[in-house]
Parts: structure tokens; sequence; C-alpha cells
């Protein structure tokens, strides 16, 4: 089908919103509270519409396109609305952008400069909410959560872990961890989901903070070194110091669809660790030296053999490892049947 925005002509599928479509062509139109990830939700009405033959203004994220449909997307009416719930959305929280860990990556900051929203009208007494510096690889800052929602979807439907939700009333509404826990007690196993999903800098990676603004790091795409699911991560590196920042779930990954786990997302402090092996290490009378590769097989060789003639071949095993590639871990499983000569075989997966 063919829906009008803003007076061009633009094809469309059934399935599709409003918003969907629009987004796809360019046309940004403010939405806080929706995600591709977590659908419409229509809570903050920061993505209101004109639509030819309808009553009042539509929020476009929750509106499913018909055919030969009419939107404005930029009347002064339209802006007027749209202004005043992003203007409202930084009025209710503590949003000093220069020190801001999400400054220049911030939906609210883009909502605003796209309004032209450049201080905040309202005078609203919030609470004020201590820092919630509880956990790991999560930094909480309740002051400058918008109250979207995508992280209570993104927990409990996306990665299903069931620990965010929303409590309380009115301004004393907030996000709490299990019933009100600091996160670092609560049951949260720090994947992370709530923090790429979060539009503002209410919840960020700990360990990033002041360490590289969003501009300033060089976004890489690779696959995790983890396991085999072989999620596709975005690595921001500062390639000045040639280190990783942060690492974000690529969003159009088929594999992952933007979700990590705690290893992908935070385990990556063993990249730069100065203890890593990077030559073989022989223990002789109890103390490890290094080696040359040449050394290293052959002495695994010799004694592998040893073995085999000794006990049979079936007195040995091989563990593969999800680490690496398939084409490795056939190889592996061909060396073990071929050369060593045993059925032996197992992974890493089900140690
Ligand atoms: S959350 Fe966004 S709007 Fe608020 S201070 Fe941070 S960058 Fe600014
Ligand atoms: S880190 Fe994961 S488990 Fe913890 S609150 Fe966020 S989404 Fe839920
Ligand atoms: S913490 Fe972030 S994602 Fe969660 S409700 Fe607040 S603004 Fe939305």
């Amino acid at each position: 089908m063919k829906i009008m925005i803003n007076g061009k002509s633009y094809q469309a599928s059934p399935s599709e919103t409003v918003l969907q479509v629009a987004l796809r062509n360019g046309i940004y139109i403010p939405h806080l509270c929706y995600h591709q990830r977590t659908g419409p939700a229509a809570k903050c009405r920061a993505c209101v519409v004109q639509v030819e033959g309808m009553n009042g203004l539509q929020t476009s994220c929750n509106l499913s396109v018909r055919d030969n449909m009419k939107v404005i997307t930029d009347s002064p009416a339209v802006k007027a609305a749209q202004k005043m719930v992003v203007d409202l959305a930084l009025s209710t929280g503590k949003h000093d952008c220069l020190a801001c860990e999400q400054n220049g990556d911030c939906e609210l900051q883009d909502a605003a400069y796209y309004l032209g929203i450049e201080h905040p009208s309202y005078q609203v007494e919030i609470p004020d909410y201590p820092l919630d510096d509880s956990s790991e690889f999560i930094y909480v800052e309740r002051d400058k959560c918008i109250s979207c929602g995508r992280c209570v979807v993104g927990c409990n439907q996306n990665v299903v872990n069931e620990v965010i939700n929303f409590a309380y009333r009115g301004f004393e509404t907030k996000i709490v961890f299990d019933q009100d826990l600091p996160m670092g007690t609560s049951s949260c196993v720090q994947c992370g989901e709530c923090v790429q999903l979060c539009p503002v800098g209410a919840l960020i990676d700990k360990r990033a903070r002041g360490k590289g603004r969003p501009w300033n790091l060089e976004k890489i795409e690779t696959v995790c070194p983890y396991c085999g699911v072989g999620c596709k991560l975005e690595l921001h590196v500062d390639t000045l110091k040639n280190e990783i920042i942060r690492i974000k779930g690529v969003e159009d990954s088929p594999t992952n669809e933007g979700m990590l786990c705690v290893k992908g997302r935070y385990g990556f402090d063993f990249v730069h660790s100065p203890e890593r092996l990077t030559k073989p290490m022989i223990k002789e009378n109890g103390q490890l030296r290094e080696a040359e590769w040449d050394e290293a097989i052959n002495l695994v060789a010799s004694r592998f053999n040893e073995i085999i003639e000794k006990h049979g071949s079936d007195s040995v095993a091989g563990l593969a490892s999800a680490k690496v590639t398939n084409e490795e871990n056939f190889v592996f499983q061909k060396f073990m049947r071929r050369e060593v000569g045993t059925n032996n075989v197992d992974h890493c997966a089900r140690l």
C-alpha cells in the first residue's frame, strides 16, 4: 500500500506502523518509549502526528498504516505537542548533558535538538534519588530516568530475567530491582539489556564512565569469542589507546538481535590483560617456563604417544571448545578419531 507523509508518497506494508514507515524513509519523528525490540508502547506521546480524517493527534508508534493514509509529522500543532512532551521529560530530571555519559548518544537530547528546546521550561520538584553504584558493571542514575519503560520490557520479555519493574505512584514512581533492592544485591544477572535499551543516561556501563565520548570511539563489529551462539558485538574502541571501552549487541544481527549475556557485554578485560599467555609454557620441577611452539608440541606429542602405547588409544579423550570455529572443531574431532584413534570426543559446553 501507499501512504503520504508530509505530502510525499511512500510504500508501506500492512504490518507496519506509521512511525516505522517514517523512520525507514529517514523521516524523524521524536520517540522515547518505542524501540524496535520493545515495540509500541504509546506512553511517552512524543511521537504524535496528524492524520487526515482522524480527530486529534495520534501516536505514530502504535498506529497501523492504511492505504492512502495522509500523515503530517511537522505541522505547528504537531510540533507544539511533541515539544511539550519532550520539554516535560527534560524538566522532570537532572539533565546535565555536559557531564552525562550519554551525551551525544541520547534520544532525549536528539528530540530536544530537533524541537529546538534550549532549556527545560518547567520547574518540577523531583525526588533526590541516590546513585545506585552497587553492581559490578551497571551504574543507575534514576534522576535521569524518563520512565519510558523500555528496560522493564527488555528485562521481563526480551531476556526474561524478570528483575526490573516500576513501583510507587505519581512523582515517586521509579524503576526498581526486585523488591526495590540495590541493583547489586538484586537477582540481576548484569546482562546489560536494560542499558542498551535505555534512551537516556539513566542506566550506563559503569566501567566506560569518563573513558571517551561516543563520537570519539570507533565502532567495530565482530563476533563474541565466548560461546557457540556467536552473538554479534559492536566494540566501541579508543583507537589512540587501542582499548575497548564498551560493547553493545548489534541490533540487526539475526543471532542475538542486540541482546548479549554478561560475558559478551562485560567480559572483555582479558583482551588487555598483561597476564595473557602469548607463548606456550612448560612445567619443569613444579615451575612454569616459556617455550617455543615446536618444543611444546613435540613434548605433548611424545607424552601422548607414551600414554597411548602403554594404555591404548581409549585412555585419552579430547574436549573441544565453543570458543573456536566449526572448522577448527571439525579438524579437532578428525584428529582425535583418525590420528589418536579414539571416539572419546566431547565439548566444553557439556562440562
Ligand atoms: S540523559 Fe540525555 S538529556 Fe539527560 S543529561 Fe544525559 S545526555 Fe542530557
Ligand atoms: S542487567 Fe539484565 S537482568 Fe539486570 S536488570 Fe538489566 S536487563 Fe534485567
Ligand atoms: S531507566 Fe531508562 S529505559 Fe528504564 S524507564 Fe528509565 S529511561 Fe526508560
